[in-house]
């Protein structure tokens, strides 16, 4: 028999992609299923990126490109920051990969030694942990509650720095939990960070879906004294619908980026060419696509936190940005509901799925047992009817 090696048998498969495939399956087997799991704009990627995409294949430009990317794409991402967090980096500290994913898992192969310790503030995207552990290093996870905001503290941050530490990894606006760090709170964040030789990987993706008073940060703009030790990870997968596409990007001191073009160039050669001149459109092009559906994405968060508040025992704080609610189900622990009774996230998620035909992916994956996560990237009607699915199940 073939052998697994022990690197690829100790990583899980993503709990999101693997809820959205279960559902899939439900769904080829004619089942209507309210499918909340996946992290993915449900809008068509803006026309005008669409035929940029067209015309660089009419000019030619489907070969191999410069490993960390063509230079005027380097250039725009360059101008972006400029434009929106007045944040002056240049084309050499910038790196573009195949999303945002692979993004992280470069810089953290570049900066990551076995023993070195990683701090990640729970809930968490699903992937931090794992990739982290891929490269030998160790996750230390800080828990945080709901009643906290999902927010962690600077006494939290503070605790738990060893001279291990290599890394702090913060993601605002977050996933699963919506929340949006103020300025101020990041600031003082920074401020720990600031005592200890650590750096800092700030995963911004959502960067450009807040709402309300919610406004994203760019970290790498807070404290000039840790410029030279903040990675800024982002990409267009969720502001432009362009998940398909696989465009992330790095920005870092030149001599991570050198690195991580060195790793980068024995994986993958350089990031998809087509996609580039995609993305080089969706950056310097008009940005009220952007605007439109935003707009989209706070209307869908009022309808799903106002039926949501309806149901008993949920609760959750009001998230302000990215495109989820992550809500607290333990009331319904150990109690029966629709014939089944569930004791974790999990076991909920699978009966909910199941019997209400209601996909939701369990905080478990996101390092908060007692929690689920709802994507609201979905349509109004498809909302309204998988929480009145769901309302129904919980008995409300
Ligand atoms: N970071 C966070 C917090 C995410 O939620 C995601 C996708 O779900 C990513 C990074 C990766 O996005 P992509 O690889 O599509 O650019």
């Amino acid at each position: 028999m073939i052998r697994i090696s022990s690197l690829a048998a100790s990583v899980q498969p993503s709990a999101t992609l693997a809820a959205g495939a279960k559902a899939r399956q439900m769904k080829a087997a004619g089942i209507k299923v309210f499918d909340f799991s996946l992290g993915e704009p449900d809008f068509p990627t803006p026309a005008h990126i669409c035929r940029a995409a067209d015309a660089a294949m009419a000019a030619g430009h489907t070969h191999y490109t410069p490993v960390n990317g063509v230079p005027e794409l380097k250039a725009a991402i360059c101008r972006w920051y400029k434009r929106y967090h007045n944040f002056d980096c240049t084309p050499d500290m910038v790196i573009v990969s195949n999303g945002a994913k692979h993004s992280i898992h470069n810089a953290l192969a570049a900066t990551l030694n076995p023993g070195d310790e990683v701090v990640i503030p729970a809930p968490y995207w699903v992937s931090y942990s794992d990739l982290v552990q891929m490269t030998g290093a160790r996750p230390v996870v800080v828990p945080t509650t709901a009643a906290a905001g999902f927010k962690m503290t600077p006494s939290q941050l503070k605790a738990v720095i060893t001279p291990r530490t290599r890394l702090l990894m913060i993601n605002s606006p977050n996933n699963p939990t919506g929340i949006v760090y103020t300025r101020n709170e990041l600031e003082a964040l920074a401020d720990v960070m600031l005592g200890t030789e650590a750096s800092i990987l700030s995963d911004e993706i959502y960067e450009q879906l807040t709402y309300g008073n919610a406004k994203p940060t760019c970290v790498a703009t807070l404290r000039p004294e840790l410029r030279e030790r903040t990675i800024t990870i982002s990409g267009a997968s969720k502001s432009y619908a362009m998940t398909g596409w696989r465009m992330g990007w790095t920005i870092a001191p030149k001599p991570l980026i050198d690195a991580m073009g060195n790793v980068q160039s024995q994986e993958t050669s350089c990031p998809s060419s087509v996609s580039q001149y995609a993305l080089l459109a969706a950056l310097d092009g008009p940005q009220d696509c952007v605007a439109e559906m935003r707009t989209e994405f706070r209307a869908r968060r009022d309808l799903v936190c106002e039926r949501l508040r309806k149901i008993p025992g949920i609760t959750f704080p009001t998230p302000d940005g990215a495109f989820y609610v992550f809500f607290d189900v333990s009331a319904y622990f150990g109690k029966p509901i629709g014939g089944a009774t569930v004791t974790d996230s999990l076991a909920f998620c699978k009966a909910c799925l199941e019997t209400a035909h209601v996909n939701l992916v369990p905080g478990s994956a996101f390092g908060a047992e007692g929690f689920v996560r709802m994507s609201y990237a979905n349509s109004r009607a498809e909302l309204e009817g998988g929480l009145a699915a769901l309302a129904k199940w919980l008995g409300a």
